[in-house]
């Protein structure tokens, strides 16, 4: 079961960089086309809780929260998703250029292709967790450095206009995977929002990925989570609870019984996959 989810489900980041590595005549067929729309296809952008908002695509998260000093966006995705964020804060009533930090959960392209992009048109500062720098540096689109203003470490927090956000390195996904949380006010009650990095396994895991991922699950299951982001949509249900929010009554996104939902899925994937690994070495 974990192992049929994993091959449905968890393989967006690394196919989405194999499909990018085909020459573009290979990437113009129909199918891949089909793909593409659909990653850049607008979120829809839309109010979460409090001060946060989503302005990503259909599938990948991009999510803006607002402080009274300048605005914080996490994942600028896809370079060329660039723009529809841009017109999503805008829809929203904000301006893109009040970002003043640009934060994000794990260095693959399909969640931090655009930062170059957004630094341009912004001047934001981008803050990347020390583990993923190197993967970053590598990250060159149009052959632009990846701008990187402030290394991050395990724990340090990132304040702007009486918001703070707290960074946990929750790796295995990449080395320096990030999970994020902090707090949000709504109906005179205070929540804890967790914007969880991917806990989704690779296609070959070592030892010491291995080791990564039981740290991992071990630092989510002690996070406070009233409300579980990730970094696809997919990881805590965002079409759904944003068709619910709609209708009225409770906001759908305070869900805590679901919080552990992508470490239990990403856990599983792990051991289904270590045990055909370890069948497959005999
Ligand atoms: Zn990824």
């Amino acid at each position: 079961m974990a192992r049929a989810l994993y091959r449905r489900r968890s393989a967006r980041c690394d196919s989405e960089f194999r499909r990018r590595a085909k020459p573009a005549a290979a990437r113009s067929s129909g199918h891949h086309r089909q793909r593409a729309d659909v990653y850049a296809a607008v979120g829809p952008p839309h109010k979460i809780i409090g001060n946060i908002y989503y302005v990503g695509t259909k599938t990948l998260s991009s999510f803006l929260i607002v402080t009274p000093a300048g605005n914080i966006l996490m994942d600028s995705t896809y370079e060329r998703n660039v723009p529809v964020i841009q017109k999503s804060v805008a829809d929203l009533g904000f301006k893109f250029t009040d970002v003043k930090i640009l934060l994000a959960n794990h260095a693959h392209g399909d969640h931090q292709e655009g930062d170059a992009l957004v630094k341009q048109l912004t001047g934001a500062q981008v803050m990347a967790m020390a583990e993923d720098v190197p993967a970053l540096q590598a990250m060159k689109p149009g052959g632009k450095e990846h701008p990187i203003d402030r290394i991050l470490q395990d724990k340090d927090t990132v304040t702007l206009g009486g918001v703070t956000l707290t960074a946990y390195l929750t790796p295995g996904h990449t080395r320096g995977c990030t999970s994020w949380t902090t707090v949000v006010q709504e109906g005179g009650k205070t929540y804890n929002v967790l914007f969880g990095c991917s806990l989704r396994p690779p296609g070959v895991i070592t030892p010491a990925i291995a080791d990564e991922f039981r740290r991992a699950f071990k630092v989510v299951r002690a996070l406070p989570c009233d409300i579980q982001l990730g970094d696809h949509g997919a990881q805590y249900g965002m079409h759904a609870k944003h068709a619910k929010l709609q209708s009225g009554g409770p906001n759908p996104f305070v869900e805590p019984a679901t919080c552990m939902q992508e470490a239990d899925l990403g856990e599983a994937m792990l051991n289904a996959q270590l045990a055909e690994q370890a069948a497959a070495r005999q």
